[in-house]
């Protein structure tokens, strides 16, 4: 049987039947017989620089922003990784007889902006190669592009905006305005939050059947929810007297205790521990916060310690009369711009791949058009140009490293060999530094030569899998007429559905009127309740690999046409393409106090996982413990600087 036989029966009434690109629909086809759009792309592995052939990245034509369908991890970016994780890596070994002053493995903003730094600190001369197993650059800062209606609409694929509950270093600040990004004023010119709710769109709760017995969706959210929107969801009278107590009451469930002693109790409890057993309200408000949880820290409140849910602001606490100011088993650290130290907030168009897309201006000017932090928004990359010889640096892309290994003894060492998988080809290059940027619990694999206790302390930093998707719609028109641009759905697939953000910038521009197409940003988080966070992130991730693009095309066709059918949309016509980005390897791991041993700061597994070794350092954000983009940015500083004095 072949694998499209296995797929099951189109349903017709949701639209499957449509001709809307999808892209693991071509993965099974041959090669040869790919469309010219994706042609390109899907020859990345048939060619090489070994063999003579042009790279895929090198073709014309070679855009992958606009590919739809499965993305993110994508099919042919984990296959080599995994088959070295399970000993199974062959392949003839070719030396590429390329030897560079710095080889970085992982081109997500930290591997660029180490590459940057690198260059920036060790002279004009020094010659860096970035490898990057996936065939688009950024890691999770990637773009998603579609041209609908004729016109260019954007997405975030991944990271979001420019956010951190910390405030930005000053290397990560200096960074971003180095770029031309002054975060206060490009806010304040390019974004309008309030641009729905001055349509009179507001955010809405989708309650569906299966979870909460009848599909019925209500204006509102969390405290924006009155007695008179609530009486429309398929709640018990005691299930909405109960959330209507947790959102506006002021109920002290620890009487008696201080506030710090209070804080150490909630800090060993999770959230629904504290709305089950001290709050002791009904079951479905227990499933209506289930996924609050999720955009944060991607798993659900089974798995957040109350403490951590009370600084992120959920509700339930307000009688508990808690003082601000954090306490050692903390999390999360109480955010708020100004009031009490986050950073700024500013979200791109493509959210943070903007500024990938400006790191790799830095590097390769010749392949970005453009001078601006704006310009840059709506400029189209030449990839043929990011990996071409005399370059400062080189961008390779659909590259995998398998082995990183010192010649001779890592103390005295003066290179590396640097080996990686492109194709069905083994590469070997050499190099006289190495940063690992890529993802870190896959290092102890690239380098068995490590020390046992640092390989053990890089296995434990589990990353959290999560699922941005975005659907291009024809119109928005069924938003407009229920009244939401922001659906909450706690028992559904996508936990959470909203409009694209209102920005506009340089030559783009976001649609105004809800006939026009528009882009549906929704969040999965794969969980299972009941598991540690970290056995949570691994059964998450099994299942994320193993759903094919057709399961997440029809739970999203379902989805919608439950949540908007009364607001007349119809999936059958109004989805115009999906694109799946499917993150497995999602959020750096973060201290969580439910789980974690209680151990200094600095003998937390990312710091001692990230000591150098001989001539190759480490970055990106697992580095930091903070799934956040100044992190990443902050990891890259360091490690360059601490190869950086092997170079004096
Ligand atoms: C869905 C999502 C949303 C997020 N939203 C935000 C947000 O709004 N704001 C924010 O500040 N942060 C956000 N983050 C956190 C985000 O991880 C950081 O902001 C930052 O982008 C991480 O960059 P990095 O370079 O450290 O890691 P990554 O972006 O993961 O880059 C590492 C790269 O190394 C590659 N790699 C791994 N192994 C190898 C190998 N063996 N060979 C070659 N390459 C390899 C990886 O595939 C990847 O491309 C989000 C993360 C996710 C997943």
């Amino acid at each position: 049987m072949s694998g499209r036989d296995q797929r099951p029966p189109l349903n017709r009434g949701l639209g499957e039947h449509r001709p809307i690109p999808r892209r693991d629909f071509l993965q099974g086809a041959l090669v040869g017989a790919a469309s010219a759009l994706c042609g390109p792309l899907l020859r990345a592995h048939a060619a090489d620089m070994g063999t003579g052939a042009l790279a895929a990245q090198d073709q014309p034509g070679y855009y992958p922003p606009i590919l739809t369908g499965l993305r993110g991890s994508h099919p042919g970016s984990f296959e080599a990784a995994h088959a070295l994780r399970d000993g199974r890596t062959q392949g003839s070994e070719l030396d590429s007889g390329e030897s560079y002053d710095l080889i970085v493995v992982g081109g997500g903003i930290s591997g660029l902006a180490a590459a940057h730094f690198f260059l920036a600190r060790h002279g004009a001369d020094a010659r860096v190669l970035i490898l990057d197993n996936h065939d688009d650059f950024g890691g999770h800062a990637k773009r998603n592009e579609f041209h609908v209606g004729g016109g260019l609409q954007l997405a975030n694929g991944g990271t979001l905006e420019i956010d951190s509950p910390r405030p930005y270093s000053a290397v990560a600040t200096g960074l971003l305005r180095e770029l031309g990004i002054d975060v206060d004023a490009m806010r304040r010119k390019i974004e309008n939050r309030e641009f729905y709710r001055g349509l009179g769109l507001r955010r809405g709760s989708f309650f569906d059947r299966e979870t909460f017995g009848a599909d019925r969706l209500v204006v509102g959210t969390g405290s924006e929810l009155t007695a008179g929107t609530l009486a429309h969801a398929p709640l018990s009278a005691r299930a909405r007297a109960d959330l209507v107590r947790i959102e506006k009451g002021s109920v002290d469930y620890l009487p008696g205790l201080s506030s710090d002693d209070k804080k150490l109790r909630l800090s060993k409890i999770s959230y629904r521990d504290f709305l089950r057993d001290l709050a002791h309200v009904d079951p479905q408000v227990i499933a209506y916060y289930q996924p609050r949880t999720h955009d944060e820290w991607a798993v659900g409140i089974d798995a957040v310690s109350a403490l951590d849910c009370w600084a992120f602001g959920l509700p339930g606490f307000r009688g508990l009369g808690l003082q601000g100011g954090s306490i050692a088993r903390m999390g999360y650290t109480p955010s708020g711009y100004k009031d009490t130290g986050g950073s700024a907030t500013l979200h791109f168009p493509d959210g943070n791949a903007t500024i990938a897309r400006l790191l790799v201006r830095s590097l390769v000017p010749e392949a970005v058009p453009g001078r601006s932090a704006e310009d840059i928004v709506g400029a189209r990359i030449d990839y043929s140009r990011l990996d071409r010889p005399g370059s400062k640096a080189r961008l390779r892309l659909s590259s995998t490293v398998i082995g990183v290994t010192h010649r001779g003894d890592a103390a005295s060492a003066r290179e590396l060999a640097v080996r990686y998988v492109r194709g069905d080809q083994i590469y070997r290059a050499r190099a006289r530094g190495c940063v690992l940027a890529c993802w870190n619990m896959m290092i102890p694999y690239l380098v068995p030569e490590l020390p046992e206790p640092q390989k053990a302390a890089l296995h434990d930093l589990v990353k959290s899998p999560l699922v941005y998707t975005s659907v291009a719609l024809r119109n928005w028109q069924a938003f407009s007429r229920l009244g939401v641009d922001h659906i909450y759905a706690p028992g559904s697939y996508h936990s959470t559905a909203l409009l694209n953000p209102k920005v506009d910038v340089d030559v783009y521009h976001s649609p105004t009127r809800p006939d026009q197409p528009m882009l549906l940003r929704m969040v999965r988080v794969p969980c299972q309740p009941g598991l540690s966070e970290h056995e949570q992130n691994k059964a998450g991730r099994t299942e994320l690999l193993a759903t094919p693009f057709a399961t997440f095309e029809r739970k999203i066709r379902d989805q919608l046409a439950r949540m908007l059918g009364p607001g007349g949309f119809d999936p059958a016509v109004d989805i115009e393409a999906i694109t799946v980005n499917r993150w497995p390897h999602g959020y750096a791991p973060e201290y969580n106090p439910l789980w974690d041993p209680e151990v200094p700061p600095e003998q937390r597994a990312n710091v001692l996982g990230r000591a150098p070794f001989g001539r190759l350092t480490i970055a990106n954000s697992d580095s930091g413990g903070a799934a956040y983009t100044d992190s990443a940015i902050d990891q890259a500083d360091r490690a360059v600087n601490e190869l950086l004095r092997l170079y004096a």
